[in-house]
């Protein structure tokens, strides 16, 4: 019996989900044994011509990492898509845009103009900035297009399975690799691997009445290790978060900073956040009120740090 065909590949997003697969250790060794690889471009010699040249349909599943930032991604998403039976959105960048999808509160000029002019450590005198196209002497140099929006997987083609996470944690990646080696898939559209509830109902502390006069940054104040970080005025995201990780950020004193998206039943998690802390501002005197809010820092990078490109926002207005 032939093995079954794994794809992986890596859009818009920094590397970590790479190396979230080989997290799973020695149960990478159990994947080699019984799939085959056949396209891994950051672990194996392969172009793009040859996984072309495979038949429509003849992966069996692609793990597909990375937001759609460019024409490339775009692209890849596709080829990929036609070349396989089963479609993963793994990691939080393909699932939702992850961080980079906050670049959706700019445009593509202003990134450029940043990071090609303004950034103090760039020497670009001729304001030199990246073309589609350019001409030289040996004939003509193309690039892809960076795109104005950052899209998720699921924007551009369909999607089977979603593994959350930045980076999904180990035991997630096994699960959809076991899965897929056993033929033993949930319904498309499931999320595999992670829960449904909010990370709160795996979080180990103690849960009281949240009730706070102002929230907190976690250096600003001196943490209490068993009691709820919301409780205690930080600004946790587990409330707002699938579980699935096994709260591994509370479990270290850190809030949850929401990488493992909505759970069932939010369609916007950051909307989803501001109403929650909005319900536990202890006054109803608007001036409190207001000072409450006002230490509440960045509240978008905090409430859609993950999700801003699947949010119901999306991005900031085009002009
Ligand atoms: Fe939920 Fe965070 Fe509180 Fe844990 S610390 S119970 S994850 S809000
Ligand atoms: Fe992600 Fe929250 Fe889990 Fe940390 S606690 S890994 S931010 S889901």
């Amino acid at each position: 019996m032939s093995k079954p065909k794994i794809a992986l590949y890596w859009a818009a997003s920094c590397g970590g989900c790479e190396i979230a697969v080989l997290d799973i250790g020695e149960k990478l060794l159990t994947v080699a044994e019984n799939a085959e690889i056949v396209f891994w471009p950051v672990a194996m010699d392969i172009k793009y011509k040859d996984v072309n040249a495979m038949p429509d349909g003849s992966i069996d599943i692609c793990l597909f990492n990375g937001a759609i930032r460019t024409s490339e991604n775009e692209h890849m998403a596709k080829v990929l898509r036609k070349k396989s039976k089963v479609m993963v959105a793994y990691g939080s960048c393909a699932c939702e845009g992850c961080i980079p999808g906050l670049a959706n509160q700019s445009y593509r000029d202003e990134i450029f103009a940043y990071a090609y002019e303004k950034v103090p450590t760039v020497d670009n005198p001729e304001g030199t900035k990246p073309q589609t196209v350019t001409e030289v002497q040996e004939g003509q140099l193309v690039l892809p297009a960076f795109y104005d929006t950052v899209k998720t997987l699921g924007q551009v083609v369909e999607v089977d399975y979603f593994v959350p996470g930045c980076p999904p944690v180990e035991e997630q990646t096994w699960a959809v690799l076991e899965k897929a080696l056993g033929a033993d898939l949930p319904p498309p559209g499931s999320v595999v691997g992670a829960g449904t509830t909010a990370l709160c109902e795996e979080c180990p502390r103690e849960r009281k009445e949240k009730k706070v006069k102002r929230f907190y940054r976690p250096h600003e104040i001196v943490v209490d290790p068993d009691q709820c970080l919301l409780d205690q005025g930080i600004i946790c995201c587990g409330v707002v978060t699938r579980a699935g990780c096994g709260a591994q950020c509370p479990s270290v004193n850190m809030p949850c900073r929401g990488c493992y998206g909505p759970p069932e039943g939010i369609i916007d998690q950051g909307a989803k956040l501001v109403a929650v802390l909005g319900s536990i501002i202890d006054s109803t005197d608007p001036d409190e009120i207001a000072k409450a809010c006002e230490t509440v820092l960045d509240p978008l990078g905090t409430g859609y740090r993950f999700g801003l490109a699947s949010s119901i926002l999306r991005r900031s207005m085009m002009r």
